[in-house]
C-alpha cells in the first residue's frame, strides 16, 4: 500500500481522522496561515480544509506532490478551482453532509426573526418584561422567497410548507417540470422581491451573485421584508441591508455569514434589527461528523484513483 501524506488544516471531526490514519500518514495544523502552508504543502499528497484556509493558486504552485484537495462540506469557494485545474490537481468536497444541518439553522433564524426571540431573552436578562414591545408577526400564510433552490434551499423550502408559508423560488437552474410535484412556485427573481414576506438565500458566492442583493434589488422588495442568509458573505451587498434596515424597508435580518469573518462589532453586527451567528450553518455534531466521514473517504478515493461521488474540479 502506498504511504500517502495528508495534511488537516481548519480541523476535522475525529470520526474522519480515524478514517484517514488507518491509510495514509496524517499530519494536522489547526488554523494554518497560507504562509505557514507554502512552507510546508509541497509534502503533501492530499489537503484538508473547510472554509477558513485559503487554497491560493500560490500554494498550488508550491504543492509538487499535491493530488487532491478535500472541502469538508459544501463551498468551495475559498479554493482556487482554475488554478487546481491548471496543476491537475482533484477538489472534492462533501456537499450533503451539511445540508440539514443549514436547513435547521435558516428555519431557527427565520422564527427568531418573527418573534425577535433574541432581543427578548436579552431583555429578560437585563431583569426586564417588554411583553407589549415583542408583539412579532406569525409566518402561517406568508411568502417565503428562496433564491437558490439545490439541496439546502428544497430542505428549507419543505419546512417553511409545514409551518403554511406560501413557498416561491428564483433558481435559474432548476426547471419547472422538477417542481411539478413539489411544494414551491417558480417565479422571476423580481416577482420574488415584489411578493416576499421573507427572503432566504441559498445559493453559492461566485462571480455572478457577488452582490447580486443590493441597492436595486432591495428597491423592489416589499415594505417590512425580512431577510434570512446562511448562504454566503458577499452575496448581499452589506452597505445596501444596512441602508435599508435604516430607511425601515427591510424590517429585520438574520444573517450567519459577513463579507468579512469574523466580521467585528460593524454597525450590521450591532443594528437592533439584525440576529447575527458566526457561521455556525454547519455547526452540529452530526452534520460535522457526516463531514468528516464523506471527505476522508472521498479523498481516499481520490489518492487511489477510484471513482469519485463528488467531484467538483
Ligand atoms: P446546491 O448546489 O445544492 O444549491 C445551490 C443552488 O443555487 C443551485 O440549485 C443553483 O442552481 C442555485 N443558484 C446558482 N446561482 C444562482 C443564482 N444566481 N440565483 C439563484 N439561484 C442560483 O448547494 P447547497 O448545498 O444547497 O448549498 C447552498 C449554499 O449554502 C452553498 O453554496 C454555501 O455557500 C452555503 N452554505 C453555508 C453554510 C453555513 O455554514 N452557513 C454551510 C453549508 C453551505
Amino acid at each position: 500500500m502506498p504511504n500517502y501524506n495528508i495534511l488537516i488544516t481548519d480541523g476535522l471531526d475525529e470520526r474522519g481522522q480515524s478514517i484517514l490514519r488507518a491509510s495514509a500518514e496524517v499530519d494536522y495544523h489547526q488554523k494554518t496561515s497560507t504562509d505557514d502552508l507554502l512552507k510546508v504543502i509541497a509534502n503533501f499528497d492530499a489537503l484538508i480544509v473547510r472554509g477558513q484556509t485559503r487554497v491560493t493558486s500560490a500554494v498550488m504552485d508550491a504543492a509538487s506532490k499535491l493530488k487532491v484537495v478535500g472541502r469538508a462540506g459544501v463551498g468551495v469557494d475559498n479554493i482556487d478551482l482554475e488554478a487546481a485545474k491548471k496543476h491537475n490537481i482533484t477538489v472534492v468536497n462533501a456537499p450533503s453532509s451539511t445540508t440539514v444541518a443549514v436547513a435547521e439553522l435558516a428555519l431557527g433564524l427565520l422564527l427568531a426573526l418573527a418573534r425577535q426571540i433574541p432581543r427578548a431573552d436579552v431583555t429578560m436578562k437585563q431583569g426586564e418584561w417588554l411583553k407589549k414591545e415583542f408583539e412579532g408577526v406569525e409566518l402561517n400564510g406568508k411568502t417565503l422567497g428562496i433564491i437558490g433552490f439545490g439541496r439546502i434551499g428544497t430542505e428549507v423550502g419543505n419546512r417553511a410548507s409545514a409551518f403554511g408559508m406560501n413557498v416561491i423560488i428564483y433558481d435559474p437552474n432548476v426547471s419547472e417540470d422538477e417542481l411539478k410535484h413539489g411544494i414551491a412556485e417558480p417565479v422571476s427573481i423580481q416577482e420574488l422581491y415584489a411578493w416576499s414576506d421573507f427572503i432566504s438565500l441559498h445559493l453559492p458566492l461566485n462571480v455572478q451573485t457577488r452582490d447580486l442583493m443590493g441597492p436595486l434589488a432591495f428597491s423592489q422588495m416589499k415594505d417590512g421584508v425580512r431577510i434570512i442568509s446562511t448562504a454566503r458573505g458577499g452575496i448581499i451587498d452589506e452597505t445596501a441591508l444596512l441602508n435599508a434596515l435604516n430607511s425601515g424597508k427591510v424590517a429585520g435580518a438574520a444573517l450567519d455569514v459577513f463579507e468579512q469573518e469574523p466580521p467585528g462589532l460593524t454597525e450590521l453586527v450591532s443594528h437592533p434589527r439584525v440576529i447575527a451567528t458566526p457561521h455556525i450553518g454547519a455547526q452540529t455534531a452530526e452534520a460535522q461528523s457526516r463531514a468528516a466521514e464523506d471527505i476522508a473517504n472521498e479523498v481516499l478515493a481520490a489518492l487511489r484513483g477510484e471513482s469519485l461521488r463528488w467531484k467538483v474540479a
